[in-house]
């Protein structure tokens, strides 16, 4: 597929794998054993040798969080303990912090940072935070003189089995689970390379990420899952180098596999190009879908909260495709204001708009794989297929190849065709 604007930012969300021995297992149906540099990746290790994912567990800052669904937690204050911990039962039910100070029980003090772990030694241990309960240690941060973020420090294969629970359903199969278990650890290991020196945390826990529920949210599948896919990651030979690269899914593409330049200047890497017909996703009920008007003055609107190309138009005349997959489905639109000038915006921005702007329309358009249609007043969406933006894997189809005898490997190729499979530590 010719795409100029796959030309561009080639290294913007493109990490490069720096792993030391790496064992690349070859499952994808590479030729030859994958040869990697000997360099070390700069992640976070804990008391184990497990890297350390770190979580945000609060969207916006809170005033004050209840710890009671712990056991045996004690709270460390910039390297001190303030409150000790005792086997079995939390001594603090609730951390609070105003005016800059924070309370702990009946123990007040200042500090930069509060860790929240517990001093139980058994292998299941855990902290809790609001009735949930999760593996590792918290982190509470200052975020204003009254409130604190929190963000969970916890091992990166803990964290993935109460990622896969949150992200598949009960009943799908386990080869379905594996699959996701290799794209979602690559996922948060390209947040982490990222992310690390700039924010206090390397993802958070809702679909803008990662859905992750915790140790509460484990199951039996979602463990086995993470375990029988020890470390395993994807990588893609990029430049004569062995790079992680970001693998997306969605719920279900509607019957073809995005390329990732619906969504951003993505590096020209055969793993992303998308263009696969996909033929197990139909079981989702968002497979097809009924056509959406949306005003085009609430469109305008919408679109001119986070765009001034396109508020400087003074109204919204009509919407242009100007460039589409191989199968139809939109890229780029020129957005056509009454004063006759226009504005080009990626097509996934239309939808981001409704959603994030909370239009009752746009919560019925699932995905931009769809036609758009001027109707008079309105802008109609319609041979709507799919839920999501359909780029890697698509989770429906995860779960039919799976009811059809894929095994993981096979299915991760299909996906991402071209990846290597590598096991990073
Ligand atoms: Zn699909």
């Amino acid at each position: 597929m010719a795409n100029k604007t796959q030309a561009t930012n080639l290294t913007g969300r493109f990490a490069l794998l720096l792993a030391a021995g790496l064992t690349a297992l070859c499952i994808g149906g590479c030729k030859k054993p994958t040869v990697t540099p000997r360099t070390k990746l700069p992640l976070l290790i804990g008391d184990d040798g497990a890297p350390i994912i770190r979580v945000l567990l609060t969207p916006r800052a809170v005033g004050a969080a209840d710890l009671s669904a712990g056991e045996g937690v004690r709270v460390i204050a910039d390297g001190k303990i303030r409150v000790p911990g005792r086997p079995g039962t939390s001594p603090v039910a609730l951390i609070r912090r105003s005016g800059g100070l924070w309370m702990a029980g009946n123990t007040a003090f200042r500090a930069a940072r509060v860790i929240v772990e517990t001093i139980d030694n058994r292998d299941d241990r855990y902290v809790g935070f609001n009735a949930k309960s999760y593996r590792g240690r918290l982190h509470l941060v200052p975020n204003g003189p009254n409130g604190f973020i929190v963000v969970n420090y916890v091992n990166f294969e803990d964290y993935l089995a109460g990622v896969l629970s949150k992200e598949l359903f009960p009943g799908w199969h386990i080869e379905a689970y594996r699959s996701l278990a290799v794209a979602a650890r690559t996922f948060a290991l390209h947040h982490m390379l990222h992310n690390r020196r700039s924010r206090e945390y390397d993802l958070d826990n809702t679909v803008a990420s990662q859905v992750y529920g915790g140790r509460s949210a484990e199951t039996a599948k979602s463990r086995h899952a993470v375990d029988s896919t020890p470390g395993w990651t994807l990588t893609v030979n990029y430049k004569g180098k062995n790079r992680v690269f970001m693998p997306q899914y969605s719920s279900c593409c509607g019957g073809w596999v995005n390329a990732a330049v619906v969504l951003r200047d993505a590096p020209p890497i055969e793993p992303l190009r998308g263009g696969q017909k996909c033929l197990h996703c139909t079981s989702s009920k968002r497979y097809r879908w009924a056509p959406v008007r949306v005003l085009k003055t609430e469109l305008y609107a919408l679109l001119a909260r986070n765009h001034a190309s396109v508020k400087s138009l003074g109204g919204l005349s009509t919407i242009r495709v100007t460039q589409r997959l191989a199968h139809g489905r939109p890229v780029w639109v020129d957005i056509v204001g009454v004063n006759g000038k226009t504005a080009r915006l990626r097509a996934e921005k239309i939808r981001l708009a409704l959603i994030f702007g909370g239009s009752v329309a746009g919560k019925k358009l699932y995905s931009m794989n769809c036609q758009i249609v001027d109707a008079g007043p309105y802008i109609e969406f319609r041979d709507g297929r799919g839920f999501g933006h359909g780029v890697g894997m698509c989770q429906y189809g995860l779960q039919g190849k799976a009811l059809a005898g894929w095994k993981a490997s096979q299915i991760i190729n299909f996906y991402y065709p071209g990846a290597n499979i590598v096991r990073i530590y």
